[in-house]
């Protein structure tokens, strides 16, 4: 098994009373794919969140290549930013810039690279996204489905040691859907780290090396996807299962 890159330890959410992440245990590996599923309000976009500390969790450890990731300051958790790319559903692109703009404004401003270094790993990720050609267009002038691949080139563009999807394809229409879980699916290929949240149970069956069952504030079930899909353990992962494979 490859190194250990993140590590759940009882890892506790409450917004006032409401406890929304109640006792997550969990690793990642580096290299694995991790699908998290569940129903709405189960806390998956909470978990991600409290993995990168967008949110503090309120007890427990999240360990960050061994470092605790709770007991850090502000200063310690910006170089953070850097290792965790984050990929939202609604691409939270800057309408005002061009692509390329919104490639080049974190690696310029966070790693303080030059215009021209920015530009050429700005055009490498691009590319590799399928759309060098659009360098110069405004985010309102592309598809949903190509907004979501610059949001993924702009994430990789500060070379992440983890990719965090919450839900990247739920805000597209269902013929983009497909482009933007091939450039996820070429980057699993290609050993990335992620954690992806995510309705897409095709993905998740075919990319991911393990799927964990999230419900009620639990991590209910975690296994290899054949077996959550086809053989889950838990009743509340049957019922779910059942839901959506629609038995
Ligand atoms: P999921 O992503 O699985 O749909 P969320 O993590 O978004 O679930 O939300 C889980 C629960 O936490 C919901 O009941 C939601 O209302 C609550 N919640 C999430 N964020 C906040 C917040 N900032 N303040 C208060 N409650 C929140
Ligand atoms: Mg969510």
């Amino acid at each position: 098994m490859n190194n250990k890159i993140i590590a759940l330890n009882h890892v506790k959410k409450n917004y006032e009373k409401n406890a929304v992440l109640k006792d997550i245990n969990g690793e990642v590996h580096e290299g694995e794919v991790i699908c998290i599923i569940g129903p709405s309000g189960s806390g998956k976009s909470t978990l991600l969140r409290c993995i990168n500390q967008l949110e503090k969790p309120s007890d427990g450890e999240v360990l960050f290549n061994n470092d605790d990731l709770t007991k850090m300051t502000d200063k310690e958790l910006s170089k953070l930013g850097e290792e965790i790319g984050m990929v939202f559903q609604n691409f939270n692109l800057f309408p005002n810039m061009t692509v390329m703009e919104n490639l080049k404004l974190a690696p310029m401003r966070v790693k303080k690279m030059s215009d021209t270094e920015a530009e050429k790993i700005g055009m490498k990720y691009l590319t590799r996204v399928g759309l060098a050609d659009k360098a110069n267009a405004y985010p309102n002038s592309l598809s949903g489905g190509q907004k979501q691949r610059v949001a993924i080139a702009r994430a990789l563009a500060m070379s992440p040691k983890v990719m965090f999807f919450d839900e990247p394809t739920s805000a597209l229409d269902p013929e983009m859907v497909g482009e933007v879980l091939n450039v996820m699916k070429e980057l699993a290929d290609e050993n990335m780290t992620m954690l992806v949240v995510t309705h897409e149970m095709g993905f998740a069956k075919k990319v991911a090396d393990q799927v964990w069952f999230m419900a009620d504030g639990y991590i209910q079930e975690k296994n290899v996807p054949a077996e959550i899909f086809d053989n889950p353990q838990e009743d509340r992962t049957k019922e779910f299962i059942g839901k959506i494979i629609g038995d």
